[in-house]
């Protein structure tokens, strides 16, 4: 059976889906070959599946989501659209009204569907009790895309909540709540941020995009086609790998195959991503 929650201190960590994406995977990797595959016998096909994971974290006073999936978009993407965030919310006996925090890694369209939602006819925040927050320098670059038809969802399911002064742009590191805080994690976008939450001792990530499938954790150099700069992106991911390794840190990614929970494994020099079974 997976695990699909997990305890860190005074912290559970639950897993929900809001479906999965899929793509080519030598479009998504262009820059490797066949031969890098090779000795991951999961990533020999054409086609890549990915979750399209969130984490909702539950303190002793606050609840935080992490992400709201990639809701009903349907801008310029072929996706399947499953819309399940809510009902896997639902199933562990979140409500909508429950959330203290919605955390946003990055502005992305498969990570802010859910922002709002449309009510017979009118759109209203999804949590409504919750201050939204993102890195002021996604913002920044996302507003100036805002025009482009491929960021209509920006228009759709970011800006109304800065306009209602429900969205904090953050700058850096920053504490969310005691025990839970930010990790600037740039280079997929220029304000990706990862979370780090530490208790009694017990330590996890979530990493966001800046790990998409589990094979990068071996190979943090291999950036993928969505990373807007894939250098910064490859040493971020080095110096995450590398603090997870240390601090012995449970991992938790939204793109790894669900429900994204594992372990940083060391082997001679090398390292490898283990799966929470
Ligand atoms: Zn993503």
């Amino acid at each position: 059976m997976p695990v699909n929650s997990i305890k860190i201190g005074n912290f559970d960590i639950y897993s929900i889906s809001d479906g999965y994406m899929i793509f080519q995977r030598d479009t998504f990797f262009p820059e490797l070959t066949t031969e890098s595959w090779k000795p991951y016998p999961a990533y020999l096909l054409p086609e890549l599946e990915m979750n399209i994971g969130s984490f909702v974290i539950r303190g002793p006073d606050k609840t935080i989501l992490v992400d709201t999936g990639l809701g009903k978009l349907d801008h310029h993407i072929e996706q399947p659209i499953r819309e399940t965030l809510l009902s896997e919310m639902e199933a562990l006996k979140f409500n909508p009204g429950d959330i203290d925090i919605v955390f946003l890694t990055h502005l992305h369209l498969d990570h802010v569907g859910t922002n709002m939602i449309k009510e017979n006819g009118v759109w209203r925040q999804t949590f409504p009790n919750a201050m939204y927050m993102v890195n002021r320098s996604d913002w920044e670059m996302f507003n100036r895309l805002i025009d482009k038809p491929a960021f209509q969802y920006i228009k759709e399911q970011v800006q109304p909540l800065l306009s209602n002064g429900c969205l904090y742009l953050f700058e850096g590191a920053i504490s969310l709540i005691q025990g839970v805080t930010t990790i600037p994690t740039p280079g997929h976008t220029p304000g990706h941020t990862s979370l780090l939450i530490e208790s009694d001792g017990e330590m996890a990530v979530i990493v966001g995009d800046a790990a998409h499938v589990p094979p990068q954790v071996e190979q943090p150099s291999w950036s993928p086609a969505p990373d807007r700069d894939k250098k910064l992106s490859a040493m971020t991911r080095e110096s995450l790998m590398d603090l997870i390794e240390r601090e012995n840190a449970l991992i938790a990614s939204g793109h790894f195959p669900k429900p994204g929970f594992g372990r940083i494994i060391k082997i001679n020099s090398g390292r490898y991503y283990k799966p929470l079974i």
